[in-house]
């Protein structure tokens, strides 16, 4: 089983992907991280993905599906994997379609989790974290809120709030969805892959959506 997690930004892709991963050993790849750990490693090629980064360029994408291509050869592909942040545009969806022929795999869902770009906005101008112990918090949703205003609830740190979480971020980004990735949903809509969830619900319910879903609900 092989899923893709598409969604506007700020849905919650990541939080899904990492308690997949925690709960029932699913892969997590995510984009982001496939590149970060390629700069990690310093080869010819890992330095290559350095510069383009630095330049503040995208990483093409035919570099990109090399990347992807080599992060599955590396892994248990019987064991269910999601794909978050890929592929993430039209001409992405053509190369992960040659990679997973190759590997004699097909998509079996595209879980869309839907979001307004209000409540996206409102999350990710939400966001606050402990610089003390990580824990997360999200000051614009009730049941991620601190029981104290502006206080983590286990250590009693100050929170903090991310510089990069403004409006006009989450505007450029939201954007970017809508020209690049609505696209890529529509696509699979069409092919009959795609299930799309109510993103704004609690995440509990959300999670357990999406477990039932997979059938990995029962324990
Ligand atoms: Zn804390």
């Amino acid at each position: 089983m092989n899923i893709i997690f598409i969604a506007p930004p700020a849905a919650g892709k990541g939080t899904y992907s990492h308690l997949l991963k925690e709960r029932y050993e699913f892969n997590h790849i995510s984009a982001g991280e496939v590149l970060r750990e390629v700069e990690k490693e310093g080869t010819p090629l890992g330095k290559e993905v350095s510069e383009i980064m630095a330049r503040g360029a995208l990483v093409d994408d035919s570099l990109m599906a090399r990347l992807i291509l080599d992060k599955l050869n590396k892994i248990d592909l019987n064991i269910p994997f999601i794909m978050d942040g890929y592929p993430r545009k039209l001409n992405q969806v053509k190369d992960y379609e040659r990679i997973l022929q190759k590997l004699n795999l097909e998509v079996t869902y595209v879980i869309f989790l839907d979001i307004s770009k209000e409540t996206g906005l409102k999350r990710k101008l939400g966001r606050a974290t402990c610089p003390n112990c990580g824990k997360s918090y999200n000051i614009n949703v009730d049941y991620l809120k601190p029981k104290q205003e502006g206080v983590c609830d286990e250590c009693g740190s100050p929170l903090s709030i991310r510089k990069d979480d403004t409006k006009e971020a989450y505007e450029k980004l939201y954007d970017i969805y809508l020209s690049d990735t609505l696209p890529v949903i529509k696509y699979y809509e069409e092919k009959g892959k795609l299930i799309k969830l109510d993103g704004s619900e609690h995440p509990d319910i959300v999670f357990k959506e999406i477990t039932s879903l997979l059938g990995v609900d029962n324990g």
